[in-house]
């Protein structure tokens, strides 16, 4: 080929783009998989070669980047609001006529749009290009996950010139019911455990670090709403027509609304897809009913808590009748012992459900549920499935009251109820469940990230007494894990054991906050143990803090404190900390990874965006070292922003700061600020003003 390679990953890229929108959209491929494949790695063959022809809108960024260590915020403009929900069509015909309380003489026309049940995304465009998505958050703040929503193949990282100069739209991205299934099915043929729920497994994807994790995971987005800039004088276009623009532009629009003249109309609307909701491959959990006329919508504005204009219409929660056939107790990390019913197998919600979720023993108690009963039940967002109610009055004569246990069904400990909890605990720390728990933990993706490690795994190794605490896992060899094969047929081949050995191995380099967290503290969540690793940077001396110093790290208060103090004064954890130690598992942070508050935070203060592409370093990474020297890095330029580190191919951001006179660094600025500042010499570092 003698064409450029700019020509080539312009052509490479164009291609790409068709064929995804072939294939995800159009569902009409013209090529294989394998054929998409090979032009994609040829693209990024060239991108490798020529980094500068790299660009934020190209195919090979779905894959996704380095891993971060959590998110930065963006804050919402105009917020992420809720919405009101009702139940029935009165409550639906109680809306509209505050409506029109409002605005009487008024002639509404509504939309109707499907509510598919994931998570809502804000997603930017500028000049055509993805610049940023971002969760709801709390809804006026959310998370920015554009590399996470980069991954999403329906989500166009392009838009034509059609669009305009600044787009703002708000999705709902999810998985649907067969990338569900598929998943669930993959992880049970590696022993994993199972997901409870597309919603759910969306929501914890869309938060991963890793965004090449979240593009295993093929979530999918439907956009709803054009935010218009609200200054904007001339007439604007109804929200049916902006739908139909998002089409246009090739944003995916689920094609299922429909504009409703009366509430009629609307009622018909709503039955109809609460009758056919099953027929869909992703869950919808009501039907979202909004006025079309933007200027009816400014009228009506909105609540604290959400629009005046939009009203879901919820379907309810999908119940189901059967029978318990057993109660069993379930023993977690902590001990806790909950009840849970084993159902005579019974389809909801188009998944069959075994068995249910009982709470705690007084709730049992309380609702009476005994073995044998036929009971409702009903699964909601809910992760398991939960007894709703009981027919006593099918009862038979043999019925009698569930007897709570007092003795734990694995280790036969006798059960504790501690004061002021509904619960039971085994206090046993030896108890194989707790154990089997406090491993699943140890290994699982936020922790360790231990490969292979799923819930056959750890049962075998737990049950089989070749793993007592987690620091038995590192004596795990190949040849001990491939002999499990001989208990329990085939399961585990030389290889998956061989892949696990080296996960294990590789584990080691974890970093400190992800050992604290697996570590399995009480209270102590991964949010909760970065922190404490950022403080306290090793091991011995978060070990050594006092409950004071604890408590000065956010969202640290008296009961993380309390239980933090608790889990090194046991003898037996100090034991396994030794242990860990010898093996050789991190037990200070990278003095790069955290520097000291206050003194050592030479860039304290300091507000950085970053934009286009830096040489030799992903942006990830640049972030990471500037937030190690104190400093601050958002998403887009405002006037609070100190530096705009432009690298190659800077766009809008450089024309942005340049209007609002915010200091400009390319590369070799960032360079020579970062070195100074890393020998406290920030004050000399030179500076570059943008050039014109
Ligand atoms: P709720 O979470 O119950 O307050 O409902 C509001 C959420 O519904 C929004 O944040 C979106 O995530 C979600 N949603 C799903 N589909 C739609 C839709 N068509 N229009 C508006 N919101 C939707
Ligand atoms: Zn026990």
């Amino acid at each position: 080929m003698t064409e450029s390679p700019e020509a080539r990953a312009a052509f490479l890229r164009e291609e790409l783009q068709r064929h995804e929108r072939l294939y995800y959209q159009d569902a009409e491929p013209e090529i294989s998989d394998r054929e998409f494949d090979r032009l994609m790695a040829e693209l990024a063959a060239i991108e490798e070669e020529h980094p500068a022809l790299r660009t934020a809108d190209s195919p090979t960024q779905r894959v996704g980047g380095e891993p971060t260590e959590g998110f930065e915020q963006v804050e919402h403009t105009p917020p992420m609001l809720s919405l009101d929900n009702t139940y029935d069509h009165d409550e639906i015909e109680e809306w509209c006529g505050r409506l029109t309380r409002l605005l009487p003489d008024t002639e509404f026309e509504f939309i109707c749009e499907l509510k598919v049940d994931g998570v809502s995304l804000s997603l930017l465009y500028e000049d055509g290009v993805l610049t940023q998505a971002a969760t709801r958050g709390n809804g006026r703040v959310g998370d920015i996950v554009t590399a996470n929503a980069r991954t999403i193949r329906t989500l166009p990282l392009r838009l034509p010139a059609s669009a305009p100069a600044r787009l703002l739209v708000r999705a709902e991205t999810y998985m649907r019911r067969s990338t569900f299934a598929a998943l669930n099915e993959e992880r049970g043929a590696a022993g994993q455990e199972l997901y409870a729920n597309p919603r759910n497994t969306t929501a914890g994807t869309v938060r991963l670090l890793d965004s090449r994790d979240v593009a295993r995971r093929r979530l999918d987005l439907a956009c709803y709403e054009w935010v218009q800039p609200a200054d904007d004088a001339e007439e604007r276009p109804s929200h049916g027509e902006c739908l139909t623009a998002l089409a246009e532009f090739g944003l995916p629009v689920n094609d299922s609304w429909r504009r409703c003249k009366g509430l009629g109309e609307v009622a018909a609307y709503c039955n109809e897809w609460r009758e056919k909701r099953g027929e869909l491959d992703f869950e919808i959990d009501g039907v979202v009913v909004k006025v079309d006329d933007p200027e009816l919508r400014d009228r009506l504005g909105a609540t604290a808590k959400a629009p005046r204009w939009a009203v879901a219409f919820k379907f309810e929660a999908e119940q189901a009748e059967t029978v318990v056939r057993a109660i069993n107790a379930q023993v977690g990390r902590t001990g806790a012992v909950t009840p849970v019913a084993e159902l005579e197998p019974v389809l909801v919600a188009g998944t069959t459900v075994k068995r249910a979720t009982l709470h705690n023993y007084e709730d049992l108690a309380r609702k009476d549920v005994r073995v044998g009963d036929a009971v409702v039940i009903e699964k909601g967002g809910d992760i398991i499935p939960k007894v709703v109610s009981v027919f006593e009055e099918r009862r038979g004569p043999e019925s009698k009251p569930f007897a709570p246990p007092t003795q734990c069904s694995v280790c036969d400990e006798t059960l504790y109820q501690p004061e002021e909890e509904a619960l039971l605990r085994c206090v046993n720390a030896a108890c194989p469940a707790v154990v089997r728990e406090a491993i699943r933990h140890f290994a699982s993706r936020n922790a360790m990230d231990i490969e292979g490690m799923g819930d056959w795994l750890v049962g075998e190794l737990v049950g089989g007494g070749l793993v007592r605490d987690p620091a038995d896992l590192y004596g795990l060899t190949v040849e001990k894990l491939a002999d499990l094969k001989k208990t329990n047929d085939a399961r585990l081949g030389e290889k998956a054991a061989a892949r696990t050995v080296a996960s294990l191995e590789e584990s080691k380099q974890r970093s400190l906050s992800r050992l604290i967290y697996a570590l399995g503290i009480r209270f102590v969540g991964d949010s909760t143990a970065s922190l404490l690793a950022r403080r306290f940077r090793t091991v011995d001396d978060l070990a050594k803090a006092s409950a004071e110093e604890l408590e000065e790290v956010d969202d640290v208060g008296a009961r993380i404190a309390e239980s933090v103090g608790a889990f090194f004064d046991s003898e037996r954890n100090q034991d396994l900390l030794e242990r860990l130690r010898a093996e050789g598992l991190r037990f200070e942070e990278e003095a790069a990874a955290v520097a000291d508050e206050g003194a050592d935070q030479p860039l304290e203060g300091k507000v950085f965006v970053l934009t286009g592409s830096l040489e030799g370093m992903t942006r990830n990474e640049a972030g990471a070292r500037i937030k190690a020297l104190g400093g601050k890095v958002t998403g887009s330029v405002s006037s609070r922003t100190t530096y705009l580190v432009a690298g190659e191919k800077a766009g809008s951001k450089l024309r942005k700061a340049e209007q609002l006179g915010v200091e400009v660094l390319d590369q070799a600025g960032l360079e020579e600020l970062l070195a100074g500042a890393g020998s406290r010499l920030a004050h000399t570092a030179s500076r570059r003003r943008p050039e014109r």
